[in-house]
């Protein structure tokens, strides 16, 4: 049994659903979690919900917004004292920032991104994507503990029948220490839905939306959905989405239940960003496109066409 602490980030009164995800996998573990900041009542009954022991809040000066520095010093702080054998998180923006950082601190060893793992004892086994997910590394982690971990969120998904823990929450005072880049100000992506990188439904578009407008059918199939909006690199470029929307090599790497690809092509680089979604969906007037190769439906007709009559029918069925 590992002594394992999560690092939790909030959105709104909730915590990220990929914590829970982390929490449900390490059940039968002694499982804390540590937050910056205040934790809503709701956040706290989900962590129980889900398995915490105790959980952190820390707090200090200088750790109102994120700063790399601040953050990182705050959780040495408050890590170096206790016997923690893995500290793990999502990997969130923030957290893909963080995390190496911190492990540095360390001087101790880190899996990134890891879509599957599995304890030996106190031993952790880890599975990663490398070269654009063409392949998957076993990974282990020797040396001096804690060792860190950062988990693909959507990618363990949530236990059905999760154990509960304590949930002792306790306001513990940590210090920022020495911060020299300050982050000024962050500014929200084209979307006020969920990241994508946490979505569970993705709808995206390629090259063939050809203008910014048309984006409209996919934010309507979207919102029918529940799902948020991607794109391609190529519609990107050509200024129809923001580079927040970028699926692949070079945007943002996403494991959502469903992907429904719509005029995209299918390209190495857009493959690598979405391809361990659950079900890929593409939606292709060639029916040649190397995206039906890694679809599991596919619809071979010109999107305009067929993405608002399928937004009708999810209407009908989810209405
Ligand atoms: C270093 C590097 C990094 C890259 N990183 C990324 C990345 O992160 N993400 C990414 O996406 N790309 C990336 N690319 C670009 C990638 O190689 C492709 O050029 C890009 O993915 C193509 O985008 P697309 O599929 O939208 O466009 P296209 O390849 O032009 O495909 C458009 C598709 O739409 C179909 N179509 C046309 N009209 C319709 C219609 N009316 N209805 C339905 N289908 C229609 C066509 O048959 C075609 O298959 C990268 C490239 C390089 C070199």
């Amino acid at each position: 049994m590992a002594n394992v602490l999560v690092f939790t980030e909030t959105q709104g009164e909730h915590v990220k659903s990929v914590t829970l995800e982390i929490l449900g996998k390490l059940a039968g573990h002694n499982v804390d979690v540590a937050c910056v900041g205040s934790l809503s009542d709701i956040a706290t009954a989900d962590l129980a919900k889900y398995g915490a022991g105790n959980i952190h809040s820390l707090t200090g000066d200088k750790l109102d917004k994120y700063s790399p520095e601040g953050y990182s010093n705050a959780l040495h702080g408050f890590i170096a004292d206790k016997s923690y054998d893995y500290v793990f998180a999502g990997s969130t923006s923030l957290a893909k920032d963080l995390m190496p950082r911190l492990a540095g601190t360390f001087n101790a060893g880190m899996a990134s991104e890891v879509i599957n793992f599995a304890f030996e004892g106190d031993n952790f086994h880890g599975t990663r994507p490398l070269f654009a997910g063409k392949c998957l590394a076993k990974v282990e982690l020797v040396g001096p503990k804690p060792h860190f971990v950062t988990v693909r969120p959507n990618a363990l998904g949530l236990p059905k029948s999760p154990t509960a823990g304590a949930g002792t929450k306790a306001l513990v005072a940590v210090s920022a220490g020495e911060i020299t880049a300050v982050i000024q100000e962050i500014i929200k992506g084209a979307s006020e839905k969920l990241d994508l990188t946490e979505a569970n439904i993705i709808v995206s578009g390629g090259r063939a939306m050809k203008n910014e407008d048309n984006f409209k059918i996919l934010h309507e199939m979207a919102d029918v959905l529940g799902a948020t909006v991607g794109a391609s690199r190529a519609a990107v470029d050509s200024g129809y989405a923001a580079h927040s929307m970028q699926v692949g090599q070079t945007g943002k790497t996403v494991s959502p239940t469903l992907y429904i690809a719509c005029g995209i092509s299918g390209a190495i680089q857009h493959l690598a960003g979405m391809r361990t979604s659950k079900v890929i969906v593409a939606i292709n007037t060639d029916p040649d496109a190397p995206i039906f190769t890694k679809a599991d439906y596919g619809i071979v007709g010109d999107l305009f066409q067929i993405v608002p009559i399928l937004t009708q029918e999810f209407k009908k069925l989810l209405n």
